[in-house]
């Protein structure tokens, strides 16, 4: 996913890879929230003024610049070799013996394969493999956005995505044909809410994306779903039975345009943080609810230090060097 408004204020409010603690904060809360901690950074002048550089070539359709690239994982053009392993948080953490996921497969495209964000640990080039694979008797395609960097780590534009594990894909689902390298190269964002954000566009998300979510979600490979808490809400109305599968789809800021898909640590990575486990039911109560009330008044400047992003583990230094 590029880097564009909406998105900047997602990104900086699950800075913790999503775990951060869900409070009554609206997403123009989370934006002057965002304000606040980068007015704090050591570079504030230069951050923001990259950010704002960040928007408008987004805006106007060029790529990420090269001085966006200077994070060091954003370089390796080569996964380290080996067998796949998977170190630490999704959040935190990077890759050894990544697979790319093939450019086309039956039912799917990767889009921006410029970007090189196309690796996985082996059981997300399966789990894109087989979620799609369906589409392809349709003569359709899912459209598979960023999964990873070749060795993982932090990717400009997302919080998390550093283990192969996490992926985005739209959830505009299109023929084929209609997938042109200008397309794919540089694809129209469709967001499946309506002009006030309020609620789903129904020319957009019918049931074949109800479907598809259900489908990821149902995979025992599958840790969460992220979407829009509008999507989620629609989700939680539509589903009659067999609702099981719903607790593991998570309302989250943005996410209108794409589901983000989080696979489990799988076996063979000792080092792989697990994520708290969800609550149980199908988080259509409350926990949804909160989404939609309007934050309340909080007590004035009660000012917390931030705390320090943790650095990566040590073992995640090797893997790049390799
Ligand atoms: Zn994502």
């Amino acid at each position: 996913m590029r880097v564009k408004t909406a998105h900047w204020v997602l990104v900086d409010c699950e800075r913790n890879g999503h775990r951060q603690t869900r409070s009554l904060v609206s997403p123009m809360r989370c934006a002057a929230r965002t304000m606040r901690i980068t007015r704090n950074e050591r570079h504030q002048s230069v951050f923001r003024v990259r950010t704002l550089a960040l928007v408008f070539l987004a805006a106007i359709g060029v790529g990420t610049p090269a001085w966006a690239e200077q994070n060091p994982w954003g370089r390796v053009g080569d996964p380290a070799g080996g067998p796949a392993r998977v170190v630490g948080f999704y959040s935190n953490g990077c890759i050894a013996g990544a697979r790319a996921v093939p450019r086309i497969g039956p039912g799917y495209v990767v889009l921006r394969p410029q970007r090189n964000r196309f690796w996985g640990h082996p059981a997300m080039v399966r789990f894109v493999g087989d979620l799609a694979r369906p589409y392809a008797k349709t003569g359709e395609v899912l459209l598979i956005a960023d999964i990873g960097q070749p060795r993982g780590g932090p990717a400009n534009g997302h919080a998390s995505h550093q283990m192969g594990l996490d992926a985005d894909i739209r959830l505009t689902i299109v023929p084929r044909a209609r997938v042109t390298d200008a397309y794919r190269d540089n694809p129209p964002r469709i967001s499946m809410l309506d002009s006030n954000r309020k609620a789903l566009d129904a020319r957009r998300f019918s049931d074949r994306q109800t479907t598809l979510i259900r489908a990821a979600a149902r995979d025992p490979r599958v840790d969460r779903v992220f979407v829009n808490p509008v999507i989620k809400r629609a989700l939680c109305r539509r589903t009659v039975a067999n609702r099981g599968w719903l607790r593991k789809v998570v309302p989250w800021y943005g996410h209108d345009a794409h589901m983000h898909v989080r696979l489990r640590c799988p076996p063979g990575s000792p080092a792989c943080v697990r994520q708290k486990t969800l609550p149980p039911g199908d988080g259509c109560g409350n926990r949804l609810a909160r989404w939609f009330i309007k934050a309340p008044s909080k007590p004035r400047k009660i000012k917390r230090p931030r705390r320090a992003k943790p650095p990566l583990p040590r073992a995640c230094g090797a893997v790049l060097r390799r």
